[in-house]
């Protein structure tokens, strides 16, 4: 590949703040709400024009269990979100399945509504390009937008980029894919609207499915795993030609709150890969997506009870990547410690979420552990803070499923309930940091599980 030289160029000093979030998705909405919360200057900057990331940009509803028997594994700001949704209709919480429930769209509002009440900035339609490093510490981040190329300082730097983009640039380490590099599967996720929600129930009762998610609003259902009709007639439709295997291999739908005629659908998944952050593979996997949306919706529009009026509501316009890399951080998350249930000191997460692995799927793992959550049970593993806190970067933390964890257990904290927790204990440490004068990976961990669970986190 041939290179070029970039000349230096004098760049204004925009913005200083105490803490620096980058990327406002769903790890990092709530880290610039607990800084913000917790007294730090903070500003979240996005490439994007809303908070939600993934949630709201790649349509990912609902947030998954947590798979515990007792439940109760949610973060305070997660809590206070889901509170605010439900009081408004947006959002449902189920007994016995902790999975809550939400409309993407909503989401973007009450996240930004919950920012600024609690003095939040946010700088939205801007990427960052760079960093300028004082020996191991980042003095300012390098950022685009209309105004052109502009820096911010910070006293603590969060990256919350879902790929560690900010972590990489500045020398961290961090691995990548399974034990052949393979990345999970990218989805591209669409919304359908104008469904007959009663029509559509029956039909999946039909088919046999009788596990109480056939009635509005509650209505969800996979290939494979429920409803025999859905299973027949979308095999069937694929052997005359209207979907292809790939179309349909994987097929999981869900109804939203506040939405009664809408379903999301989690599909089309198109394929694992070695780089799913490659910019080429990723415009790819765009077009290839937008194209079997299109087969899919057509093939239920035209076959599917309850489809016949309904449309596209919306393709996600965020590729739905599940995993790319992983950060090196003060302790490595291992697969050991998830499946031995081991509590730390500084957790400051807890979970019993199964290893959810798509595609890349590791012979090795039983299907036991693939399930590790089914029976519900009382046990949980939990995340310490110091998987959060960037090696060899003084004033780094990285939070969502970029951080510091194996492939294993990626999969399983790379859910939201996870995500949220990791971003409510860096908003936290890094304001802590801030206000101490000390570097972020200084501050006790053990002190930020304390401020978590006097904000009302679970955690035990
Ligand atoms: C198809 C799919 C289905 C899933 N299903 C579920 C599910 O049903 N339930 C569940 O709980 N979880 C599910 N997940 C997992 C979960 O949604 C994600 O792992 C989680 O939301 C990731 O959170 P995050 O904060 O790490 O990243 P994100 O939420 O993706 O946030 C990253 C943010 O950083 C921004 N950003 C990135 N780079 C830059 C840059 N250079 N400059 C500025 N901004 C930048 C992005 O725009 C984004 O807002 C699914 C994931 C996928 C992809």
């Amino acid at each position: 590949m041939s290179t070029i030289f970039m000349s230096k160029k004098e760049i204004p000093v925009r913005y200083e703040y105490d803490v620096v979030i980058l990327g406002g998705g769903t790890a990092g909405a709530i880290a610039g709400i607990a800084a913000a919360r917790e007294g730090a200057k903070a500003l979240i900057v996005e490439r994007y024009g809303c908070l939600g990331g993934s949630q709201t940009m790649a349509l990912v509803t609902p947030i998954m269990p947590e798979g515990m028997k007792e439940g109760n594994a949610e973060s305070s700001i997660s809590k206070e979100i889901r509170l605010r949704l439900q009081a408004k209709g947006f959002a449902h919480k189920y007994d016995g399945n902790n999975s809550s429930w939400f409309d993407t769209e909503m989401l973007k509002v009450e996240l930004e509504e919950l920012a600024i009440e609690n003095g939040c900035d946010l700088l939205y339609h801007t990427s960052f390009v760079d960093a300028v490093m004082d020996e191991q510490k980042i003095k300012a981040i390098i950022v685009t937008n209309k105004a052109g190329l502009e820096a911010i300082t910070a006293k603590q730097f969060i990256d919350c980029t879902g790929d560690g983009d900010l972590a990489v640039l500045v020398g961290a380490g961090y691995t990548k894919g399974n034990q052949n590099g393979k990345n999970q599967s990218v989805s591209l996720r669409f919304e359908m609207v104008g469904v007959d929600m009663n029509r559509f129930g029956e039909f999946l009762e039909q088919g046999g499915q009788a596990d109480g998610y056939t009635r509005p609003p509650l209505l969800s259902t996979y290939r494979g795993n429920l409803s025999k009709t859905l299973d027949r007639v979308l095999e069937e439709k694929c052997k005359e030609g209207y979907v292809t295997e790939q179309d349909i291999h994987y097929v999981q739908l869900f109804s939203m709150p506040g939405n009664p005629t809408a379903i999301s659908f989690n599909c089309p998944e198109l394929g694992d890969s070695k780089n799913a952050i490659d910019p080429i593979y990723m415009t790819k996997k765009s077009i290839e997506g937008k194209q079997s949306i299109v087969r899919l919706a057509t093939c239920f529009q035209k076959f599917i009870p309850g489809f016949e009026n309904s449309s596209i509501g919306q393709i996600a316009p965020m590729l739905g990547v599940r995993e790319s890399r992983n950060i090196v951080t003060e302790y490595q998350l291992g697969i050991d410690d998830v499946m031995n249930y081991t509590k730390y000191p500084d957790a400051i997460a807890m979970s019993d979420y199964e290893i959810d692995i798509h595609g890349a799927k590791d012979e090795a793992l039983t299907q036991k552990s693939y399930n590790k959550s089914l029976p519900l049970n009382e046990q949980y593993f939990t995340i310490p803070y110091r998987s959060l806190i960037v090696k060899g970067i003084d004033n780094l933390l990285v939070a969502g499923r970029c951080a510091g964890f194996d492939f294993y257990v990626q999969s399983t904290v790379r859910v939201q309930h996870t995500c949220r927790y990791m971003g409510e204990a860096v908003g936290i440490g890094a304001a802590i940091g801030a206000k101490e004068n000390k570097a972020a990976n200084q501050v006790d961990g053990a002190i930020v599980r304390e401020k978590m669970i006097t904000y009302g986190s679970d955690l035990r």
